[in-house]
């Protein structure tokens, strides 16, 4: 399978708002096609989260696949979704600030302050109709893709500029693996 390539910050596709993807596609062998290649793309980069303007398609696709990666070797439950035209349509009024990266920036790490809780209704990759609520740090995930089809990026979101470091200091500091 290809590995599909990515857009980067910067690129004015990531700024784009994300057109809805019609439900008569989901089932399409070329929208299949596209959402595996997503999941193979994302998991070739160790990421957990990639949204269709990250590989230059302004559509409302996310694919989400939250399984142990180097950075979070404990992550549970494990969830693995294709998400299309989301809405978050109920969060909690606590938020919670923890460390964030984007595949489309592997270099620098910030701290953003996100929902606890989020309901979101959504088509899975099999076109039905799902409402689901997730906390911590799917909720997280999901608030930070769902934004990407917007065109925001969480560094939009890092409220203290000083946390943003890059991923080396990251180790360094935070992780303490280097
Ligand atoms: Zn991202």
């Amino acid at each position: 399978m290809r590995v599909l390539p990515r857009t980067q910050f910067g690129n004015p596709a990531l700024r784009k708002k994300a057109k809805r993807v019609p439900l008569k596609e989901i089932k399409s062998k070329k929208f299949q096609e596209l959402v595996k290649q997503m999941f193979y793309t994302m998991r070739r980069a160790d990421g957990v989260g990639l949204a269709a303007p990250q590989i230059d398609k302004s559509i409302q696709l996310v694919v989400v696949c939250i399984a142990p990666t180097k950075y979070r070797p404990n992550l549970k439950p494990p969830l693995k979704t294709a998400v299309i035209n989301p809405k978050i349509v109920k969060h909690s009024k606590e938020t919670v600030d923890d460390w964030e990266g984007c595949l489309s920036c592997m270099a620098i790490r910030g701290r953003v302050p996100r929902y606890t809780n989020v309901t979101v209704e959504y088509y899975d990759g099999l076109g039905e109709k799902q409402r689901a609520t997730f906390k911590d740090f799917h909720a997280r995930v999901f608030q930070h893709e769902i934004d990407h089809l917007s065109g925001v990026l969480y560094i939009d979101r890092v409220k203290d500029t000083t946390s943003i470091m890059t991923l080396q200091e990251f180790e360094k500091r935070i992780l303490g693996t280097i």
